[in-house]
């Protein structure tokens, strides 16, 4: 057979790297929806409502999200779990930089997303004041399927998210991020 007569497949270098970043991208994406590891910030009466989803009847374990990681750097999911007052924003602040990338966070209740009926001058009025927040979840406190309602929207934005592997967004140039001013 004479070279002329043989198939050509032209493929654009970037089309097929491309091609290779999306795939990878799609399985980090998978592996991480189904691995996550929480930091739970608990500070108020919302804490019964986490330790109900974490229980048999709700079972988190079924979304892989079981293991709570009471170190920030062992963990990629902060929820945040009833009432911040300002005193503490700074040590939720400092918690947050702490974790790994890639991180996610949920507001867990209405304290935690808007201040709640704490309308006053010692509780911060939402904690995307001074962290990027991922997931609200409403409720005084939210019910068990209202948090696993949650946690399926958290699971869809990971999975639509782009992955890197070793390439991670400094966290200073992440939406929704404030430095707090001492
Ligand atoms: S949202 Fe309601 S249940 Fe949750 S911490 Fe605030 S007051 Fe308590």
């Amino acid at each position: 057979m004479a070279d002329h007569d043989l198939p050509v497949i032209a493929t654009r270098r970037d089309e097929a790297s491309g091609f290779l970043q999306n795939m990878i991208s799609k399985g980090l994406g998978w592996a991480r929806k189904y691995s996550l590891f929480t930091y739970p910030f608990a500070t108020a009466c919302c804490g019964m409502e986490y330790m109900s989803v974490a229980a048999s009847r709700y079972d988190i374990a079924r979304f892989g999200a079981e293991f709570p990681r009471f170190s920030p750097r062992q963990a990629d999911l902060l929820m945040v779990v009833g009432t911040i007052n300002l005193k503490q924003a700074p040590i939720l602040k400092r918690v947050y930089e702490q974790m790994t990338e890639p991180k996610w966070v949920v507001s867990f209740g209405v304290c935690a997303s808007s201040g709640g009926f704490y309308d006053n001058y010692a509780v911060l009025q939402g904690i995307d004041r001074i962290i990027p927040v991922d997931v609200y979840i409403p409720g005084c406190p939210p019910r068990p399927e209202q948090v696993l309602d949650g946690l399926m929207m958290l699971q869809d934005r990971i999975a639509r998210q782009r992955h890197y592997v070793g390439n991670n967004q400094p966290i200073q140039e992440r939406p929704g991020y404030v430095a707090l001013t001492k």
